[in-house]
């Protein structure tokens, strides 16, 4: 006998609900991009326990009548897609006219609909795939979705699922993303009652519009208003429309980075791709841009839905895409708009371009009162930086082939002598960890000086030895840090004077969660909700700088997320590394920064206490050695 049957159909939807609905976020997303395929200008989400025990989606798009209130929620129906023509010429959000069905397979659903033509509006009832009742129901012009127990028919399902807190703000994320490349519709979420988001309608689109930019500064944090630059550009391929912040602002995971493609939220890896390659030469290693950006194609050029959930997008030929995607977001960073811009901008840039390696005395180094007003003379030099690093980068991408390098790499002259020699293909040997120079700790070297505002030289008995003070000092931060969190023994140290920060909706959302307070504060960070979109920080681990509390605790919360829910031991150990490396960077001294004596002393007496050969928080060397045979080499003696 044979042993294949057909599966049951409800068990066919359910394994088909499985592709489409992976999360609550999943059911928001679907629902809501029905909604604005409906022509929608309003929408109201609201959510309970995560949206598992409940969620609701109402729209005052075109409604459906009653024929078309029970199709919807057989497979494949749609009323997107007549012929396999209309395949390549669609426009709206999706047409795979799975969405309604796969839902109501796997929760208990009631659809309210009425169109506006019709004074009487319909009820129909769905649990588990089964249209269970149809009723004539008094309704507003649209529609109406009201999901209930989800998965309460695949229990495994819910073991899926994070915390209901985690769950609510993966919904957020889905309506953020919706909010920024949909102006022109109003958006209004409430979580077990609490509204979290409401934004209105904007009539004015206009990238430079105040209520435009406002939504976008709620979306995505309002500590960034100041550095948001729109961009509005043009290829014969496509459009780009949205904003950049400038690339003082910058995020250490990909979060920051909202795409859309014909004002459709797409997460596509060669479009998020494009755009690091963009600011690449631009950022630290290791962070990420922020944008906000909504690529407009030819819809006959793009299929939408290729993926069940459609996330990912497919183009016609993607290389060109991200190729003009590139030139055109390169084009607006050669402008390099941030420059001109008054005060702390330009001081931010400067600091972190000491860091990047131009050669610039501390002297140099101005603060936000001094710099006022147009673009100071230096800009020039900085701008010229910036865009020769662009070219580079735009270059690279052109010419894929051609070996990459890293344009950020330290420009102390030791390296300038030693890439200068034409006659050594080989750089001459550079002992690197430990390299104590032939001394049995660091504090028995004899220091010399600083030379480039930034390495220390040594004198060991068997060579000279260069620190980065930089990558040093941070190094001796995180070791600390590291050990106090696992020890459970860091100290925080109460400011005089509570600092208030502004927070993404996402990250105040964290703010709230006990086991995420009670994590930031084993490393030392004593922080509580305040307003809506603030929070309050009482206390920082000892040596950090109350003016970073903003960047720190938001350093900290995009590490944070997930490390209580963590199980896995090795997982939870690299969350505590990665946050112990942002600390720690954000507390060491920086490139540029005059060391003296007494500091150098006292970083040589913590770095004999460390093991340098162990974990480093960005891989970066700390400290190398020239052994003198080497110099004799250079010098033929
Ligand atoms: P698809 O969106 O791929 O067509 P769905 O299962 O999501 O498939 O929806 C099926 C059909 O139900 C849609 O094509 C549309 O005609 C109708 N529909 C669903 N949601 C709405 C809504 N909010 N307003 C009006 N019509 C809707
Ligand atoms: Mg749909």
């Amino acid at each position: 006998m044979g042993v294949i049957t057909v599966l049951d159909p409800a068990v066919a939807d359910q394994i088909a609900a499985g592709e489409v609905v992976e999360r609550p976020a999943s059911v928001v997303k679907e629902l809501v991009e029905n909604a604005l395929d409906a022509g929608a200008t309003h929408l109201v989400v609201d959510v309970v326990e995560g949206g598992v025990e409940r969620l609701v989606v109402a729209d005052d798009g075109c409604g459906m009548d009653k024929d078309d209130a029970v199709l919807c929620f057989s497979r494949h129906a749609t009323s997107k897609l007549k012929s396999a023509d209309d395949l390549h010429v669609l426009r709206s959000f999706g047409f795979r006219g799975e969405a309604l069905a796969a839902i109501a397979s796997v929760a208990k659903v009631v659809l309210t609909t009425r169109r506006a033509e019709s004074d009487v509006g319909h009820a129909v009832t769905a649990v588990g795939g089964a249209i269970v009742s149809v009723h004539a129901a008094g309704a507003a012009t649209g529609t109406r979705v009201d999901v209930k127990d989800l998965f309460f028919n695949v229990p495994a399902r819910r073991k899926f699922l994070k915390t209901l807190r985690t769950e609510a703000s993966h919904i957020e994320d889905v309506l953020l993303n919706v909010g920024l490349c949909r102006p022109d519709v109003a958006i209004r979420l409430t979580v077990d009652g609490k509204l979290r988001l409401d934004l209105p309608k904007e009539l004015n689109v206009a990238l430079d519009a105040p209520g435009r930019v406002d939504r976008v500064v709620r979306c995505l944090g309002a500590h960034l208003r100041p550095y948001l630059y729109p961009i509005s550009g043009q290829t014969e391929l496509l459009t780009l429309t949205g904003y950049v912040t400038a690339p003082v602002e910058t995020r250490r995971d990909l979060a920051g980075i909202h795409l859309s493609v014909n004002g459709r939220p797409v997460a596509d890896r060669n479009l998020v791709q494009a755009v690091r390659a963009a600011f690449r030469t631009l950022l630290e290693v290791g962070r990420q841009p922020i944008v906000a950006l909504d690529i407009g194609v030819d819809p006959a050029l793009v299929d939408i839905n290729v993926h069940p959930r459609k996330a990912e997008v497919r183009f016609a030929d993607p290389r060109r895409i991200s190729g003009h995607l590139i030139s055109l977001l390169s084009e607006f960073l050669l402008t390099t708009p941030w420059l001109n811009r008054p005060a702390q901008h330009t001081t931010l840039f400067r600091l972190r371009d000491h860091q990047a390696g131009l050669k610039k005395s501390a002297d140099d180094v101005v603060t936000g009162d001094i710099v006022t007003g147009d673009a100071p003379p230096v800009a020039d030099e900085l701008r010229d930086a910036h865009r020769a690093r662009i070219s580079e980068a735009l270059r690279r991408f052109q010419t894929p082939t051609a070996k990459t390098t890293t344009l950020t790499s330290s420009p102390s002259s030791l390296s300038a002598v030693t890439t200068s020699s034409p006659t050594s293909p080989t750089l001459p040997s550079m002992t690197s960890l430990p390299g104590r120079g032939g001394a049995t700790s660091f504090s028995a070297l004899r220091v010399v000086g600083q030379v480039g505002g930034t390495y220390l030289i040594l004198e060991g008995p068997d060579g000279m030895v260069v620190i980065d003070q930089h990558a040093a000092h941070e190094r001796v931060v995180f070791e600390r840090l590291r050990a106090r969190r696992h020890t459970q023994t860091q100290p925080s140290q109460p400011l005089l004077l509570p600092i208030t920060i502004e927070l993404s909706a996402h990250e105040r959302t964290a703010v709230d969660d006990d086991a995420v307070r009670a994590e930031l504060l084993a490393f030392g960070l004593d922080v509580e909700g305040f307003s809506p979109t603030a929070a309050i920080v009482r206390a920082l681990p000892p040596g950090l700088d109350g003016k970073k509390a903003q960047t720190i605790v938001r350093d900290a919360l995009a590490e944070v997320d997930g490390v209580g829910a963590s199980t896995d031991n090795a997982a939870l150990n690299d969350r505590v590394d990665a946050i112990c490396a942002r600390l720690a960077c954000h507390a060491a001294v920086r490139a540029g920064d005059v060391m003296a004596p007494a500091a150098v002393r006292a970083l040589l007496v913590d770095l004999d206490a460390i093991d340098l050969g162990a974990h480093c928080p960005h891989g970066r060397p700390v400290v190398r050695t020239l052994e003198y045979s080497e110099l004799s080499e250079w010098f033929d003696r």
